[in-house]
């Protein structure tokens, strides 16, 4: 019986529950559906995560430097994707992805945020593994 194959479209003749004309068009296909699928929201959290990082530490150029909020959100970063904070003795709220961290404070009306590293020794977490 001739059936088409849902991979290259070529007629062949086989079973009639047979979908692809090779074994290649059949791991073709595969590899295709995979590729294409939307990211599971780990996949998502995890690639946000990384390059919420990477930006932080690309705008840290001293240590400790201030910038302004739309220029980190332009370039991609997401205030929401964090890994953990650490609240300061004045109640600051410092949120980090990993060891780079930012806190939001407003300077003449605008939002900027203040970017620091992680201090192990002023900021430890009880009970980390
Ligand atoms: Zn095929």
């Amino acid at each position: 019986m001739k059936k088409k194959c849902i991979n290259c479209d070529k007629e062949f003749e086989g079973r009639i529950d047979r979908l692809y004309c090779s074994d290649y068009c059949k791991s073709d296909y595969h590899y295709k559906k995979n590729k294409n699928k939307t990211p599971s929201f780990y996949a998502k959290v995890e690639r946000q995560l990384k390059l919420n990082h990477r930006l932080l530490k690309h705008f840290n150029t001293a240590g400790k430097s201030t910038i302004r909020k739309e220029k980190l959100i332009d370039a991609g970063f997401n205030p929401r994707i964090i890994t953990h904070y650490w609240k300061a003795k004045n109640g600051n709220l410092y949120l980090f992805c990993y060891d780079y961290g930012f806190f939001e404070k407003k300077e003449n009306n605008k939002s900027k945020y203040v970017l620091v590293q992680w201090q192990p020794k002023y900021m430890a977490i009880p009970n980390i593994k």
